[in-house]
Protein backbone atom coordinates (compact mmCIF):
# COMPACT_ATOMS: atom_id res chain seq x y z
CA UNK A 1 0.00 0.00 0.00
CA UNK A 2 1.17 3.77 -0.72
CA UNK A 3 -0.27 5.10 1.57
CA UNK A 4 0.36 8.12 3.96
CA UNK A 5 1.27 6.93 7.71
CA UNK A 6 -1.79 7.57 9.23
CA UNK A 7 -3.39 5.44 6.56
CA UNK A 8 -1.26 2.29 7.04
CA UNK A 9 -1.50 2.47 10.74
CA UNK A 10 -5.28 2.38 10.86
CA UNK A 11 -5.36 -0.29 7.56
CA UNK A 12 -2.58 -2.21 7.02
CA UNK A 13 -3.32 -5.48 7.49
CA UNK A 14 -6.40 -5.21 8.79
CA UNK A 15 -8.94 -5.82 5.81
CA UNK A 16 -12.49 -6.43 7.26
CA UNK A 17 -12.68 -9.52 8.81
CA UNK A 18 -13.98 -12.09 5.17
CA UNK A 19 -16.74 -13.96 6.97
CA UNK A 20 -18.36 -11.03 9.14
CA UNK A 21 -17.11 -7.97 8.13
CA UNK A 22 -16.20 -7.21 11.40
CA UNK A 23 -13.71 -3.60 10.60
CA UNK A 24 -11.72 -4.32 13.43
CA UNK A 25 -9.30 -7.66 13.06
CA UNK A 26 -11.24 -10.10 15.83
CA UNK A 27 -9.18 -11.38 18.66
CA UNK A 28 -8.65 -14.98 17.56
CA UNK A 29 -8.37 -16.79 20.94
CA UNK A 30 -7.28 -20.14 19.33
CA UNK A 31 -4.33 -22.54 19.47
CA UNK A 32 -5.26 -25.13 16.57
CA UNK A 33 -6.75 -24.57 13.82
CA UNK A 34 -8.73 -27.25 11.57
CA UNK A 35 -7.26 -28.64 8.49
CA UNK A 36 -8.92 -29.64 5.21
CA UNK A 37 -7.23 -32.69 4.69
CA UNK A 38 -4.00 -33.51 6.40
CA UNK A 39 -2.06 -30.59 5.97
CA UNK A 40 -4.77 -28.84 3.92
CA UNK A 41 -4.14 -25.23 5.90
CA UNK A 42 -6.57 -22.47 5.41
CA UNK A 43 -4.76 -19.64 4.60
CA UNK A 44 -1.96 -21.49 6.39
CA UNK A 45 -2.76 -21.37 9.76
CA UNK A 46 -1.46 -23.96 11.80
CA UNK A 47 -0.97 -23.79 15.36
CA UNK A 48 -0.82 -20.53 17.07
CA UNK A 49 2.79 -20.10 17.72
CA UNK A 50 3.61 -20.21 14.30
CA UNK A 51 1.15 -17.57 13.24
CA UNK A 52 -2.45 -16.61 14.47
CA UNK A 53 -4.15 -13.91 12.78
CA UNK A 54 -4.52 -11.38 14.93
CA UNK A 55 -0.59 -11.47 15.02
CA UNK A 56 -0.34 -11.37 11.35
CA UNK A 57 -2.67 -8.23 11.13
CA UNK A 58 -0.20 -6.56 14.08
CA UNK A 59 2.87 -7.75 11.93
CA UNK A 60 1.56 -6.47 8.98
CA UNK A 61 0.87 -2.96 9.90
CA UNK A 62 4.28 -2.58 11.92
CA UNK A 63 6.04 -3.56 8.56
CA UNK A 64 4.04 -0.99 7.02
CA UNK A 65 4.59 1.68 8.96
CA UNK A 66 8.38 1.48 9.44
CA UNK A 67 8.10 1.00 5.48
CA UNK A 68 9.65 -2.76 6.23
CA UNK A 69 9.19 -6.11 4.15
CA UNK A 70 8.65 -8.54 7.46
CA UNK A 71 7.14 -7.68 10.81
CA UNK A 72 7.07 -10.07 13.78
CA UNK A 73 5.52 -9.53 17.24
CA UNK A 74 6.15 -11.19 20.33
CA UNK A 75 5.80 -11.37 24.17
CA UNK A 76 8.15 -8.15 25.08
CA UNK A 77 10.83 -5.84 23.46
CA UNK A 78 13.24 -8.20 25.47
CA UNK A 79 12.19 -11.31 23.55
CA UNK A 80 12.13 -9.70 20.41
CA UNK A 81 15.96 -8.52 21.24
CA UNK A 82 16.77 -12.12 22.46
CA UNK A 83 15.44 -13.57 19.79
CA UNK A 84 17.27 -11.16 16.95
CA UNK A 85 20.62 -11.52 18.58
CA UNK A 86 20.46 -15.16 18.77
CA UNK A 87 19.42 -15.44 15.16
CA UNK A 88 22.11 -13.76 13.81
CA UNK A 89 24.83 -14.22 16.52
CA UNK A 90 26.74 -17.38 17.46
CA UNK A 91 29.54 -17.99 20.26
CA UNK A 92 32.59 -15.55 19.40
CA UNK A 93 30.58 -13.15 17.51
CA UNK A 94 30.80 -9.23 19.13
CA UNK A 95 28.49 -6.30 18.94
CA UNK A 96 28.96 -2.95 19.44
CA UNK A 97 26.32 -0.96 21.66
CA UNK A 98 25.43 2.34 22.98
CA UNK A 99 27.35 3.34 26.03
CA UNK A 100 23.91 4.47 27.48
CA UNK A 101 21.66 1.56 25.93
CA UNK A 102 18.60 0.68 27.62
CA UNK A 103 19.43 -0.84 31.05
CA UNK A 104 17.39 -4.26 30.05
CA UNK A 105 19.15 -4.68 26.80
CA UNK A 106 22.35 -3.79 28.85
CA UNK A 107 21.83 -6.64 31.20
CA UNK A 108 20.85 -9.07 28.59
CA UNK A 109 24.40 -8.42 26.58
CA UNK A 110 26.07 -8.29 30.25
CA UNK A 111 24.46 -11.26 32.24
CA UNK A 112 22.87 -13.66 29.72
CA UNK A 113 24.99 -13.45 26.18
CA UNK A 114 28.17 -13.29 27.36
CA UNK A 115 27.35 -16.27 28.94
CA UNK A 116 27.25 -17.76 25.36
CA UNK A 117 30.11 -15.96 24.36
CA UNK A 118 28.72 -13.06 22.50
CA UNK A 119 30.53 -10.34 23.44
CA UNK A 120 30.05 -6.64 23.28
CA UNK A 121 31.65 -3.40 23.28
CA UNK A 122 29.51 0.06 24.83
CA UNK A 123 30.42 2.83 22.26
CA UNK A 124 29.08 6.51 22.57
CA UNK A 125 27.41 6.20 19.32
CA UNK A 126 27.44 9.49 18.89
CA UNK A 127 31.14 9.53 17.55
CA UNK A 128 31.20 7.60 13.86
CA UNK A 129 34.80 7.46 14.47
CA UNK A 130 34.66 6.01 18.10
CA UNK A 131 32.32 3.27 16.54
CA UNK A 132 34.43 2.42 13.52
CA UNK A 133 37.51 1.85 15.63
CA UNK A 134 35.27 -1.04 17.69
CA UNK A 135 34.83 -3.08 15.25
CA UNK A 136 36.25 -6.05 14.89
CA UNK A 137 36.45 -9.31 12.12
CA UNK A 138 34.03 -10.85 14.69
CA UNK A 139 31.22 -7.74 14.82
CA UNK A 140 28.36 -8.87 13.54
CA UNK A 141 25.92 -5.79 14.78
CA UNK A 142 25.86 -2.17 15.75
CA UNK A 143 22.88 -2.18 18.26
CA UNK A 144 22.02 1.87 18.08
CA UNK A 145 19.76 3.70 20.15
CA UNK A 146 18.59 6.90 18.96
CA UNK A 147 17.61 8.37 20.83
CA UNK A 148 18.96 7.67 24.02
CA UNK A 149 17.31 6.22 27.44
CA UNK A 150 17.74 8.21 29.54
CA UNK A 151 20.04 11.07 28.37
CA UNK A 152 18.36 11.67 25.02
CA UNK A 153 21.43 11.36 22.94
CA UNK A 154 21.51 10.81 18.87
CA UNK A 155 23.06 8.79 16.81
CA UNK A 156 23.19 9.34 12.45
CA UNK A 157 21.58 5.97 11.53
CA UNK A 158 22.72 6.59 8.03
CA UNK A 159 26.34 6.76 8.99
CA UNK A 160 25.82 4.18 11.42
CA UNK A 161 24.97 1.72 8.76
CA UNK A 162 27.54 2.81 6.38
CA UNK A 163 29.92 1.78 9.08
CA UNK A 164 28.34 -1.68 9.98
CA UNK A 165 28.14 -2.65 6.40
CA UNK A 166 31.26 -1.75 4.98
CA UNK A 167 32.80 -4.30 7.77
CA UNK A 168 29.79 -6.63 6.74
CA UNK A 169 27.51 -6.32 10.12
CA UNK A 170 24.15 -5.72 10.30
CA UNK A 171 22.67 -2.29 11.84
CA UNK A 172 20.11 -3.22 14.45
CA UNK A 173 18.28 -0.03 15.51
CA UNK A 174 15.85 0.48 18.65
CA UNK A 175 13.43 2.63 17.46
CA UNK A 176 10.94 2.61 20.41
CA UNK A 177 12.14 6.21 21.55
CA UNK A 178 10.93 7.96 18.54
CA UNK A 179 8.60 5.41 17.42
CA UNK A 180 7.71 4.85 13.31
CA UNK A 181 6.07 7.86 13.11
CA UNK A 182 8.75 10.47 13.82
CA UNK A 183 11.60 7.74 12.56
CA UNK A 184 11.98 5.14 9.92
CA UNK A 185 15.34 3.34 10.23
CA UNK A 186 14.59 1.41 7.44
CA UNK A 187 14.83 3.93 4.88
CA UNK A 188 18.50 5.21 6.59
CA UNK A 189 19.72 1.82 6.03
CA UNK A 190 18.96 -0.11 8.92
CA UNK A 191 18.80 -3.81 8.47
CA UNK A 192 16.43 -4.33 11.18
CA UNK A 193 14.09 -2.34 13.39
CA UNK A 194 13.49 -3.41 17.35
CA UNK A 195 10.41 -2.56 19.25
CA UNK A 196 9.30 -2.40 22.88
CA UNK A 197 5.49 -2.20 21.72
CA UNK A 198 5.28 -1.36 25.48
CA UNK A 199 5.93 2.18 24.83
CA UNK A 200 5.13 4.50 21.88
CA UNK A 201 3.10 1.89 19.89
CA UNK A 202 0.98 0.82 22.53
CA UNK A 203 1.09 4.25 23.91
CA UNK A 204 -1.75 2.95 27.00
CA UNK A 205 0.53 1.86 29.32
CA UNK A 206 -1.88 -1.48 29.32
CA UNK A 207 -0.11 -4.21 27.51
CA UNK A 208 3.35 -5.31 27.21
CA UNK A 209 4.86 -6.06 23.77
CA UNK A 210 7.87 -5.97 21.29
CA UNK A 211 8.61 -6.33 17.43
CA UNK A 212 11.19 -6.70 15.21
CA UNK A 213 10.92 -5.44 11.26
CA UNK A 214 13.52 -6.21 8.85
CA UNK A 215 14.26 -4.24 5.03
CA UNK A 216 14.79 -7.90 3.60
CA UNK A 217 12.59 -10.84 3.17
CA UNK A 218 15.59 -13.49 4.05
CA UNK A 219 16.43 -11.81 6.94
CA UNK A 220 12.76 -11.70 7.81
CA UNK A 221 12.34 -15.43 6.72
CA UNK A 222 14.89 -16.11 9.08
CA UNK A 223 14.16 -14.60 12.21
CA UNK A 224 10.55 -16.06 11.95
CA UNK A 225 12.00 -19.10 11.72
CA UNK A 226 13.44 -18.62 15.10
CA UNK A 227 10.48 -16.53 16.36
CA UNK A 228 8.32 -19.83 15.81
CA UNK A 229 11.60 -21.77 16.74
CA UNK A 230 12.26 -20.08 20.28
CA UNK A 231 8.62 -19.50 21.33
CA UNK A 232 8.24 -15.79 22.56
CA UNK A 233 5.38 -15.09 20.21
CA UNK A 234 2.48 -11.94 21.45
CA UNK A 235 -0.39 -13.72 22.47
CA UNK A 236 -3.63 -12.39 20.10
CA UNK A 237 -5.16 -10.63 23.09
CA UNK A 238 -1.68 -8.54 23.42
CA UNK A 239 -1.80 -8.21 20.17
CA UNK A 240 -5.27 -6.89 19.55
CA UNK A 241 -4.30 -4.30 22.25
CA UNK A 242 -1.21 -2.88 20.86
CA UNK A 243 -2.91 -3.10 17.09
CA UNK A 244 -5.60 -0.21 18.78
CA UNK A 245 -2.97 1.66 20.22
CA UNK A 246 -0.98 1.88 16.66
CA UNK A 247 -4.06 3.38 15.26
CA UNK A 248 -3.68 6.78 16.98
CA UNK A 249 0.21 6.72 16.96
CA UNK A 250 0.54 9.35 14.64
CA UNK A 251 -2.07 12.01 16.28
CA UNK A 252 -0.57 10.84 20.14
CA UNK A 253 3.03 11.88 18.38
CA UNK A 254 2.02 14.91 17.64
CA UNK A 255 0.20 16.31 21.06
CA UNK A 256 3.55 14.13 22.85
CA UNK A 257 6.02 16.79 20.59
CA UNK A 258 3.76 19.43 21.44
CA UNK A 259 3.78 19.17 25.27
CA UNK A 260 7.37 18.09 25.27
CA UNK A 261 8.94 21.14 23.80
CA UNK A 262 6.55 23.24 26.23
CA UNK A 263 8.09 21.39 28.94
CA UNK A 264 11.38 21.79 27.57
CA UNK A 265 10.84 25.56 27.66
CA UNK A 266 9.71 25.58 30.63
CA UNK A 267 12.55 23.96 32.74
CA UNK A 268 15.22 25.97 30.38
CA UNK A 269 13.92 28.86 32.12
CA UNK A 270 13.69 27.34 35.55
CA UNK A 271 16.34 28.44 38.21
CA UNK A 272 16.77 24.79 39.52
CA UNK A 273 17.06 23.39 36.49
CA UNK A 274 21.02 23.04 35.37
CA UNK A 275 20.56 21.29 32.44
CA UNK A 276 17.66 20.40 30.06
CA UNK A 277 18.16 17.36 27.47
CA UNK A 278 16.04 17.17 24.85
CA UNK A 279 17.02 16.88 20.93
CA UNK A 280 14.63 19.81 19.92
CA UNK A 281 16.64 22.43 21.59
CA UNK A 282 19.10 24.01 19.29
CA UNK A 283 21.94 23.39 21.94
CA UNK A 284 20.98 20.16 22.36
CA UNK A 285 24.66 18.13 20.72
CA UNK A 286 22.67 16.18 18.56
CA UNK A 287 20.41 18.55 17.47
CA UNK A 288 21.38 19.18 13.77
CA UNK A 289 20.87 14.81 13.16
CA UNK A 290 18.01 14.52 14.61
CA UNK A 291 16.57 17.49 12.29
CA UNK A 292 18.04 15.42 9.69
CA UNK A 293 16.39 12.09 10.67
CA UNK A 294 13.33 12.48 12.66
CA UNK A 295 10.03 14.47 11.59
CA UNK A 296 9.92 15.80 14.82
CA UNK A 297 11.88 15.28 18.14
CA UNK A 298 9.42 13.22 20.62
CA UNK A 299 7.96 13.18 23.94
CA UNK A 300 11.06 12.29 26.46
CA UNK A 301 12.74 15.03 28.42
CA UNK A 302 15.02 14.85 30.82
CA UNK A 303 17.04 17.25 33.14
CA UNK A 304 19.48 17.65 35.73
CA UNK A 305 18.41 19.07 39.27
CA UNK A 306 20.22 21.78 41.79
CA UNK A 307 20.93 20.24 44.74
CA UNK A 308 21.82 16.90 43.64
CA UNK A 309 20.19 13.31 44.01
CA UNK A 310 18.43 14.51 46.93
CA UNK A 311 16.80 17.13 44.68
CA UNK A 312 16.08 15.23 42.15
CA UNK A 313 14.11 12.42 44.13
CA UNK A 314 12.54 15.43 46.09
CA UNK A 315 10.95 16.45 42.86
CA UNK A 316 9.69 12.97 41.79
CA UNK A 317 8.34 12.64 45.11
CA UNK A 318 6.16 16.32 45.08
CA UNK A 319 5.01 15.45 41.31
CA UNK A 320 1.68 14.78 41.29
CA UNK A 321 -0.08 14.77 37.80
CA UNK A 322 3.19 13.38 36.77
CA UNK A 323 2.72 9.65 38.21
CA UNK A 324 6.29 8.59 39.36
CA UNK A 325 6.70 5.27 37.82
CA UNK A 326 8.85 3.30 35.24
CA UNK A 327 8.05 2.85 31.45
CA UNK A 328 7.02 5.38 28.69
CA UNK A 329 5.62 6.11 25.94
CA UNK A 330 1.68 6.15 27.36
CA UNK A 331 -0.77 9.05 27.62
CA UNK A 332 -0.33 10.01 31.08
CA UNK A 333 2.91 12.00 32.03
CA UNK A 334 5.03 10.01 34.23
CA UNK A 335 8.06 10.96 35.90
CA UNK A 336 11.40 8.80 37.32
CA UNK A 337 14.44 8.73 39.06
CA UNK A 338 16.69 6.93 36.54
CA UNK A 339 19.39 6.45 38.70
CA UNK A 340 17.42 4.69 41.37
CA UNK A 341 14.55 3.42 39.18
CA UNK A 342 15.54 2.42 35.58
CA UNK A 343 18.39 2.45 35.68
CA UNK A 344 19.67 1.55 39.12
CA UNK A 345 21.09 -2.27 37.50
CA UNK A 346 23.94 0.11 35.85
CA UNK A 347 25.23 1.33 38.69
CA UNK A 348 29.24 0.68 38.80
CA UNK A 349 28.99 -0.39 35.29
CA UNK A 350 30.00 2.56 32.05
CA UNK A 351 26.65 3.03 31.51
CA UNK A 352 25.74 4.62 35.06
CA UNK A 353 23.67 7.92 34.96
CA UNK A 354 23.84 11.48 36.58
CA UNK A 355 22.38 11.14 40.15
CA UNK A 356 20.76 14.22 39.81
CA UNK A 357 18.86 13.63 36.70
CA UNK A 358 15.24 13.54 36.07
CA UNK A 359 13.15 11.77 33.93
CA UNK A 360 9.83 12.47 31.97
CA UNK A 361 7.76 10.66 29.53
CA UNK A 362 5.20 14.09 28.86
CA UNK A 363 2.14 12.74 28.31
CA UNK A 364 -0.92 14.36 26.12
CA UNK A 365 -2.63 15.94 29.19
CA UNK A 366 -3.57 19.38 28.86
CA UNK A 367 -0.38 21.33 28.88
CA UNK A 368 -1.59 24.11 31.32
CA UNK A 369 -1.87 20.91 33.83
CA UNK A 370 1.32 19.88 33.30
CA UNK A 371 3.40 22.49 33.72
CA UNK A 372 1.52 23.83 36.58
CA UNK A 373 2.22 20.00 38.14
CA UNK A 374 6.02 20.45 37.13
CA UNK A 375 6.77 24.06 38.77
CA UNK A 376 4.99 22.87 42.01
CA UNK A 377 7.15 20.24 42.02
CA UNK A 378 10.01 22.28 41.69
CA UNK A 379 9.51 24.45 44.09
C1 LIG B 1 11.31 -0.73 27.43
C2 LIG B 1 12.39 -0.77 26.44
C3 LIG B 1 12.88 -2.00 25.96
C4 LIG B 1 12.42 -3.34 26.49
O1 LIG B 1 11.10 -3.59 26.17
P1 LIG B 1 10.12 -4.47 27.08
O2 LIG B 1 8.83 -4.41 26.33
O3 LIG B 1 10.06 -3.81 28.43
O4 LIG B 1 10.69 -5.84 27.16
C5 LIG B 1 13.86 -1.97 24.98
N1 LIG B 1 14.35 -0.79 24.51
C6 LIG B 1 13.91 0.40 24.96
C7 LIG B 1 14.50 1.65 24.40
C8 LIG B 1 12.93 0.46 25.94
O5 LIG B 1 12.51 1.65 26.38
Amino acid sequence: MNHGFETLAIHAGQEPDPYTGAVVPPIYAVSTYKQDGVGGLRAGYEYSRSANPTRTALEEALAAVEGGVRGLAFASGLAAEDTLLRAVCKPGDHVVIPNDAYGGTYRLFARVLEEWGVTFDPVPLGDVDAVRAAMRPQTRAIWVETPTNPLLNVADVAALADVAHDAGALLVVDNTFASPYLQQPLGLGADVVVHSTTKYVGGHSDVVGGALVTRSADLGERLAYHQNAMGAVAGPFDAWLTLRGLKTLGIRMDRHCDNAERVADLLLSHPKVVQVLYPGLPEHPGHEVAAKQMRRFGGMVSFRVEGGEEAAVAVCDRARLFTLGESLGGVESLIEHPGRMTHASAAGSPLEVPADLVRLSVGIESIDDLLADLSQALG
